[in-house]
């Protein structure tokens, strides 16, 4: 080859590599611009997940519908896909290219139990009675996440970017209960940055403890057995697991005062027994058990168990508890976080139209809320409080305990609403979702390319994690070697709801968004008394 070589061949064979070196590492700044413009340009693909998922409403563990949606997009599109992990039916890990450094995305898909809700309507209006809805807006974190994976995908295999991009699903978030068990089962061991995301009403990061609103907790199932007799014939035969549960609950208010005030700890009753002339042999109770870190948490699960073991005495009775799902208070990266808030700052917050402002307005104004519709600006960068005072958990803390993490709080809700509920999902299915959900996935693609293209900035993240964070403080799991995921709960909710939810499920083929296939109209508010 060599000798038939001229000159101008000698030439091209010395500046080709250059060229092509050239043509195959665009500048960070010109690759930014063009994962912007490609997450433009799937916003239909975007719109048609924040729909789809938010119509299939599933509880934790039962994702079933909305794991195989995910699961098809993402195949489709060239990722491979391993399911079942962590020995979760709906759990799955979806991977993309080879090579270091490896980023994952994560965000959760359940939904919350009685929020069901139409979209768009500015008051109580459910689309199916008592049924489960996205009364908290888990069903646009996909679209971020997918949306901004396709992308990235594209660019690496255009530009020959090397590294992995893997995409998790918060399986069962909001119970806590799957990634304790996706850390047991070490799906994050070659791993080096994770970048979740969350829906908020604001365009936010943080790091370390952030505002100090994180508790980290475990939920745990306490059933008791007593024994069944006739409640008016022979009282004195029975003994009553509700009794039982009773004793356990009046304990733990008696003793509530006497707690740390970071605590934060609530119960509901799952069974109580089945009618009142028989004596309940079976009655059951659920705790969640929230405190600020591991020593904390883990004494107010012991305490809870002594609680339990001291209504049995009681009672005449016995019990078993079963753990439903344990996380770590979350603690983000700052490295990571610094990285991001950039890109939070050049994406900015999405144009809100006066429509979107009408919702939300009328939805603060009917809840009695303090009425200020949608934020306009994006958030400073959140530096950690000194005193964290405590609040709900994530059982990403888990992960972020175990590789560098943040979460990204992506604009696509209203602000001021209770969480939990059915307002939350008002705006889950309407252009304020789908607006913030485009933004989100921007600033998901820019931050990975960040750390694809800049491996030192991985380096700081690990120092920061290793030197900073974990300095004094281990993870150690609250798991136990026998606890397994509760893959069961909210089987039989699901099955009493699906047939219903099934006939509202999103057709994108035949509808362009899902407000037209309900038939709403936008935004639809109360008329002025
Ligand atoms: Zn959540």
């Amino acid at each position: 080859m060599k000798r038939i070589l001229g000159s101008a061949g000698l030439i091209c064979a010395l500046l080709l590599p250059a060229i092509l070196s050239a043509r195959q590492a665009p500048t960070l700044p010109a690759l930014k611009q063009e994962a912007v413009t490609e997450v433009d340009s799937l916003q239909r693909l975007t719109q048609q997940m924040v729909d789809e998922i938010f119509s299939f409403s599933e509880l934790g563990f039962q994702e079933y519908e909305t794991s195989r949606y995910v699961t098809g997009i993402l195949e489709k599109n060239g990722f491979q896909v391993e399911r079942g992990v962590a020995g979760i039916p709906t759990a799955w890990v979806a991977t993309y290219g080879t090579g270091k450094p490896v980023i994952a995305y994560i965000t959760d898909l359940d939904c919350i139990p009685r929020a069901s809700q139409k979209p768009g309507v500015a008051y109580h209006d459910p689309l199916v009675e008592g049924a489960p809805g996205h009364g908290e807006g888990h069903n646009s974190g996909m679209a971020v996440n997918v949306t901004a994976a396709l992308v990235l995908k594209k660019l690496m295999a255009e530009h020959h970017l090397v590294g992995t991009i893997k995409i998790f699903p918060g399986v069962a978030e909001e119970i806590l209960g799957s990634k304790a068990f996706y850390v047991r089962a070490g799906l994050f061991k070659d791993v080096d940055i994770v970048l979740g995301t969350h829906v908020a009403h604001e365009f936010s990061t943080t790091y370390g403890v952030g505002q100090g609103d994180w508790t980290g907790l475990v939920s745990v199932q306490y059933f008791f057995h007593g024994r069944a007799a006739h409640a008016a014939f022979a009282p004195w035969d029975g003994r009553s697991a509700l009794d039982a549960v009773s004793l356990m609950n009046a304990g733990w208010e008696y003793r509530r005062e006497h707690l740390r005030l970071q605590q934060r700890s609530h119960y509901v009753i799952t069974n109580g027994g089945d009618q009142p002339n028989v004596v309940p042999s079976e009655a059951a109770v659920w705790y969640y058990f929230r405190e600020l870190d591991y020593p904390h948490i883990k004494e107010l699960y012991e305490l809870g168990n002594t609680m339990a073991q001291a209504a049995t005495m009681m009672t005449g009775t016995t019990v078993d508890h079963h753990l439903v799902g344990s996380a770590w208070p979350p603690y983000f990266n700052k490295v990571v976080a610094e990285v991001q808030q950039k890109n939070i700052e050049a994406v900015g917050m999405p144009t809100w139209s006066e429509a979107d402002q009408t919702l939300a307005k009328a939805l603060q104004k009917e809840i009695s809320a303090k009425v200020e519709g949608l934020k306009e600006k994006v958030e400073p960068l959140k530096e950690p409080v000194k005193s964290p005072n405590g609040g709900g958990s994530d059982d990403v803390g888990d992960i972020s305990w175990n590789v560098p993490m943040v979460y990204m709080f992506y604009p696509a809700n209203i602000p001021n609403l209770p969480g939990h509920s059915w307002p939350n999902a008002v705006a889950m299915a309407t252009p304020i979702a789908h607006k913030g959900s485009t933004a989100g996935a921007k600033v998901q693609a820019m931050t990975a390319l960040d750390f694809l293209l800049q491996p030192e900035l991985v380096q700081q993240a690990w120092d920061y994690f290793r030197n900073v964070q974990t300095k004094d403080v281990h993870y150690e799991t609250f798991l136990a070697p026998e606890d397994k995921p509760a893959i069961e709960m909210n089987k039989e909710k699901m099955e009493k709801f699906a047939p219903q939810l099934k006939k509202f499920y999103y057709d994108p083929l035949r509808y362009k968004t899902y407000l037209e296939q309900l038939g709403i109209q936008y935004p639809t508010v109360k008329a002025n008394p």
